[in-house]
């Protein structure tokens, strides 16, 4: 039987020694983030992970969702108790405003709670995972009324969220949406059309579901720019907050899928149902961005949490399994063989998988931060700068850490040799479920091309420069600092490779755009890559502080982790570099018949 352990330890180690939270207490809801809630708040989040989330995983796998005849889905066993505890602790409004029954906590907290569900129950967590992100764009662009309507149900677990924006002719390329909306003349719509592929559409964990759907007004213009957002509930909401009479949309099927069997992807079917517009009429994509941006940070903390419970058990495995000796000589003599942990490519495995997990979880926590900064500070100068570091980051943090998040479940599932494969120990769910987040949120592919087509360039480059002026900073700051050499000079060289590929970039793309499409997911890759290394330049330094305070051993294992990336993960910029330079030209130069 699989098991989960939420990082508490190391997380709060990054909250508080390398992210400085408790120096943001001029940010609104941050000065009662004291040490104190900070650590009760996470030990709790990592109780229900480990003790409510993680045991019906596996289960959750087996059994799966069900649609019954009359369109009603359940959920597999265990997961409204589940769900209920969940939504009952208060954990979906941990970051919501207080005036709409949250607690109005930094959503960094949000972020480390995410990932820890993640970890334990990726399916389960999806549900409320959901409802957050249906939150923050009604907070956005929702009215006064429609706030105070559906937000304090959602929050409290009543409601559930979901997005609808995939119709089976239109997954990336939204501009070909066709799901109708006509106005009913009394400021509602009647929204028909077919959505697919849409996570939690339907099941029996609350007793009401918040759909927010992409749909265009009769009349608006073709492609992106005649798409509206409207909120359309499953069962509609009297004035009064009450319930009344089911709407026009309904599941038609469940997806047999791959993965993350406990989470019901639905055919939803809106067949006239009543909605209302959210935010302006026809800017409906950049409401649902909101959303989005949202989710996709939730999704690359997905891919974080399916690589920390495919290493732990993975860990639990090698110190077990009895096979062959260590090179060096017995290390258990007095047992038939040694356990594989004593092997190098067993921990060549595990030290990759470790080393990225602890970069990757500052990475998100320090993104996190910038979307409290962005949305809490009063400084427009440090909202401005905290916006940059969102829109760069954010596509690499969904598609490097899922991307990631997937090689590194299979190579955890290759500690278990076959063991790996069957169904019983658990590692092949892990690698199942890892895979949907290089898809959804938008596939991979399209976070690299979001990445050097838009954020790349906005505002003549200022976001990349920023990130590289501070991490320049950082490393004229550390200086000669021997200590830290290990850490500094490498990020040294592949800040190196970085520029290079920019300025490539630069030169090449803008005459050939096929060259930029080439290079984008290497570009990706590399970017991420010298943001994992500048994570641990950071989380060296504070190891190396804390290591002058005592406990020695904790922090020479962090530091060696942190070594270990430095000099056997991060050169991979270089690689990167080289594959950027080649262009795009053996890429498109065969043509489509040949393949
Ligand atoms: C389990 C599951 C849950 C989901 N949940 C939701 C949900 O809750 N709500 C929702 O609305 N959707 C959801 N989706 C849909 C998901 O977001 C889409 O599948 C995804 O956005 C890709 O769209 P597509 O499948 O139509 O692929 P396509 O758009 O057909 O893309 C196919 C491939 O081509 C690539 N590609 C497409 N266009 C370009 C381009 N211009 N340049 C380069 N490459 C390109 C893509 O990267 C991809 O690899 C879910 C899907 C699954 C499988």
């Amino acid at each position: 039987m699989p098991h989960y352990r939420a990082p508490v330890d190391d997380t709060l180690f990054l909250l508080n020694n390398v992210l400085g939270l408790q120096s943001r207490s001029n940010l609104s809801g941050f000065s009662d983030a004291t040490p104190d809630v900070v650590e009760a708040v996470l030990r709790e989040g990592g109780k229900l992970a480990d003790e409510i989330l993680a045991p019906i995983n596996l289960a959750g796998d087996r059994e799966g969702c069900v649609r019954h005849p009359d369109g009603t889905v359940t959920t597999p066993p265990g997961f409204k108790a589940a769900y209920d505890a969940y939504a009952g602790g208060g954990w979906m409004g941990l970051s919501v405003p207080e005036e709409y029954g949250g607690q109005g906590l930094p959503q960094v907290l949000n972020t480390a709670i995410q990932e820890f569900a993640s970890g334990a129950n990726l399916a389960l967590g999806m549900y409320p995972g959901l409802t957050q992100g249906a939150i923050a764009a009604l907070l956005v662009h929702g009215t006064a009324e429609q706030k105070t309507r559906y937000v304090p149900k959602m929050v409290d677990g009543t409601w559930t969220g979901t997005m609808n924006l995939t119709e089976p002719h239109c997954g990336t390329d939204l501009g070909l949406l066709r799901t109708k909306a006509v106005p009913n003349g009394d400021g509602s719509y009647a929204i028909s059309g077919t959505k697919i592929f849409i996570s939690a559409g339907e099941h029996d964990l609350a007793e009401n579901i918040i759909h927010l759907v992409l749909a265009r007004i009769e009349g608006a213009p073709a492609g992106t720019k005649g798409i509206s957002l409207f909120l359309v509930p499953k069962v509609t909401v009297n004035e009064d907050g009450s319930l009344g009479g089911r709407n026009g949309v309904s599941c038609g099927s469940i997806e047999h899928k791959m993965g993350i069997h406990g989470n019901a992807t639905c055919v939803m079917n809106y067949d006239g149902a009543t909605g209302w517009l959210v935010g302006e009429a026809n800017r409906g994509l950049n409401a649902m961005f909101v959303m989005m941006n949202e989710a996709r940070l939730a999704v690359g903390v997905q891919g974080l949490g399916q690589s920390e419970v495919a290493y732990q058990n993975a860990v639990a495995y090698a110190k077990d399994r009895l096979q062959g000796r260590a090179l060096t000589g017995a290390k258990a003599p007095e047992r038939p063989a040694d356990p594989i942990i004593v092997h190098p490519d067993i921990r060549r495995t595990l030290m990759q998988i470790r080393a990225f997990n602890e970069g990757a979880r500052a990475l998100v926590l320090w993104t996190a931060l910038q979307a409290d900064i962005l949305h809490r500070s009063e400084d427009p100068k440090e909202r401005q700068a905290a916006d940059d570091h969102m829109g760069l980051m954010t596509p690499v943090v969904k598609g490097v850490l899922t991307d990631r998040g997937f090689a590194n479940a299979v190579e955890a599932q290759q500690v278990f040799g076959g063991h790996g494969y069957v169904e019983e120990w658990g590692m092949s769910q892990f690698v199942r479920d890892a895979r949907i987040a290089m898809i959804y949120e938008g596939a991979n592919g399209i976070q690299a091309m979001d990445l050097i087509g838009r954020k790349l360039p906005k505002d003549g480059g200022r976001a990349m420069m920023g990130f590289l002026g501070e991490v320049q900073a950082f490393l004229k700051e550390a200086g000669e600092d021997e200590a830290m050499a290990p850490f500094t000079k490498p990020l040294q060289a592949s800040i190196g490779d970085l520029q290079q590929a920019t300025m490539w970039l630069m030169q090449n793309a803008m005459g050939n755009p096929d060259n930029a499409g080439a290079a984008a997911t290497d570009y990706m890759h590399l970017l991420g890559l010298v943001a994992l290394g500048y994570m641990w330049c950071r989380i060296a330094k504070a190891a190396l502080a804390k290591k002058a305070e005592g406990d020695a051993a904790r922090w020479d294992a962090k530091l060696v982790t942190g070594r270990f990336f430095m000099e056997r993960s991060l050169p991979e910029t270089a690689l990167r570099l080289t594959r950027i330079k080649a262009g795009g030209q053996t890429t498109m130069a065969l043509e489509a018949e040949v393949f």
